[in-house]
């Protein structure tokens, strides 16, 4: 275990196997469709090339990049696009696939933005879920964890930039916070 991770919440043979699980329950609600997997930079890659592995249908990749401003004490935030996705949405089948849904407030703009673009289906595919730090309400079609409130790294998530490539998923020690 990496010396800056206190727990780990989930191995990597967890994360596999509810992975397949998802990937089973996608492909079933998908059958006869063709999926445009929108996976949103960066911390989503990990699990979108994972998850897209478990999926026996037609699948189209895309990717976007954003972030959400907002001061932590108001429920609002503004959505900012830094990279938009390559394919025109409309008509399409769209599964957002995201790493953690935490306030809600990234996804409770993104999901209207690609219904408003004509898209024929918008659903929500995430890998991690803390529902108590929630201050958006936003319906999750594929869960993969819910997790308590606590800062979590590995497997495509950051801290700084650092640890996306630990293929676990931990909690990380609150001093290197504060380094
Ligand atoms: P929200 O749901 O608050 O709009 O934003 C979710 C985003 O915040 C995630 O996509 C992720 O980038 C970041 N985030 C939230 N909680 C965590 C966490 O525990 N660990 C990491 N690495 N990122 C988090
Ligand atoms: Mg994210
Ligand atoms: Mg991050």
């Amino acid at each position: 275990m990496h010396q800056d991770i206190k727990e780990i919440l989930f191995t990597e043979e967890q994360i596999a196997a509810r992975v397949r699980e998802l990937g089973a329950q996608i492909t079933k609600d998908y059958a006869g469709k063709t999926i445009l997997m929108c996976g949103i930079l960066k911390g989503a890659v990990t699990f979108f090339t994972d998850l897209a592995r478990c999926i026996d249908g037609p699948v189209y990749f895309d990717f976007m990049s954003c972030s959400s401003y907002g001061s932590s004490t108001t429920s609002s935030g503004v959505l900012k696009i830094r990279k938009d996705l390559d394919n025109d949405v409309k008509d399409k089948d769209v599964l957002i696939v995201e790493d953690i849904i935490d306030t809600g407030v990234t996804l409770s703009h993104l999901v209207p933005m690609l219904q408003e673009r004509g898209a024929r289906s918008v659903k929500l595919a995430t890998l991690l879920s803390k529902p108590a730090r929630r201050q958006v309400e936003v319906p999750v079609d594929y869960n993969g964890f819910e997790i308590p409130d606590a800062f979590v790294v590995g497997y495509g998530l950051d801290y700084d930039s650092r640890y996306r490539n630990l293929p676990y998923i931990g909690i990380l020690k609150e001093e290197v916070y504060s380094k």
